[in-house]
């Protein structure tokens, strides 16, 4: 198992007043899976994927990745966790603006204190993964927010993470580039690569192999239209109880009319 969440609580202080905004997360995350997490804008999406990222920490709850218990982890032993266990996506794509195409891929790999000569190798291999060896010298003002975005996938699995982590990887892009970032996720997941994807989209969220949802901080497989039918269904069974329930006493009287006679 890549991914274990356990009863997860997240509440920020808002000066003295607690903000809930994850209530009892739990969830699980195989190798290979490749899972969207689908919510509503401050739904806990992004707050969900700082904890899993471990840029933040729970309130309360237990969470391991890779089969590290990530919990009690010292600063230090998380930022070693980030640089080897997961590849991060972000809607803004977080590039190095002055710095080539194959810098800023090759720059965990500098953090990771792999030579020169081998990271310069391997961020050349990671872009032509993503269909950029054409473009390794392009700073990302020289490129389109599409080819922007594939850097950036680049850079997060050069390192070959143990979790791809994407928070809205296609929120910035027109729907073409869009669908090139979909299509460049499938391969990696038919390739092994475990992937977690947060986003408000449903139409990008199909792509993944299962979803789940967010409400209110809530995990829940239980999605907006089929909740809208849910409640809707209810709705019309208790109309229906309802008027049931009106038409008692009329029959009770009728029967007792009939009786009567
Ligand atoms: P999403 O990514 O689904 O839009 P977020 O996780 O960014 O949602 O935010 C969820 C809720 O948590 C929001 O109501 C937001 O105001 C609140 N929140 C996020 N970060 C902080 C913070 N640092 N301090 C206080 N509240 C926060
Ligand atoms: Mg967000």
């Amino acid at each position: 198992m890549i991914l274990d969440l356990k009863n997860i609580y997240k509440t920020y202080q808002q000066g003295r007043i607690p903000v809930p905004v994850l209530k009892d997360v739990s969830l699980t995350v195989e190798k290979g899976d490749y899972l969207a997490i689908m919510g509503p804008s401050g739904s806990g999406k992004t707050t969900l994927m700082n904890i899993i990222g471990c840029l933040d920490k729970a309130t309360s709850g237990s969470y391991s990745l890779a089969g590290n218990d990530i919990t009690g982890m010292s600063e230090n032993r998380l930022s070693d966790v980030r640089l080897n266990s997961i590849g991060f996506v972000f809607q803004s794509f977080n590039l190095l603006a002055k710095q080539s195409a194959l810098e800023n891929v090759a720059l965990p790999l500098l953090y990771a204190g792999v030579k020169p000569r081998k990271r310069r190798e391997l961020a050349r291999a990671a872009l032509e993964k993503v269909g950029l060896g054409d473009r390794v010298s392009f700073k990302p003002t020289q490129l389109s927010g599409g080819q922007c975005q594939r850097v950036a996938i680049a850079r997060a699995i050069v390192n070959n993470p143990d979790l791809l982590l994407a928070d809205e990887p296609t929120g910035a892009l027109d729907s073409e580039s869009g669908k090139a970032v979909m299509e460049l996720f499938k391969t990696l997941n038919d390739e092994g690569m475990t992937i977690l994807m947060i986003t408000h989209d449903q139409k990008v969220a199909n792509h993944a192999k299962r979803v789940k949802y967010i409400f209110d901080g809530m995990l829940s497989d239980v999605g907006f239209e089929e909740r809208a039918e849910m409640a809707a269904q209810a709705a019309s069974e208790w109309s229906r109880d309802a008027a049931d329930a009106a038409d008692a006493p009329k029959e009770e009287k009728k029967e007792a009319a009939d009786g009567q006679q």
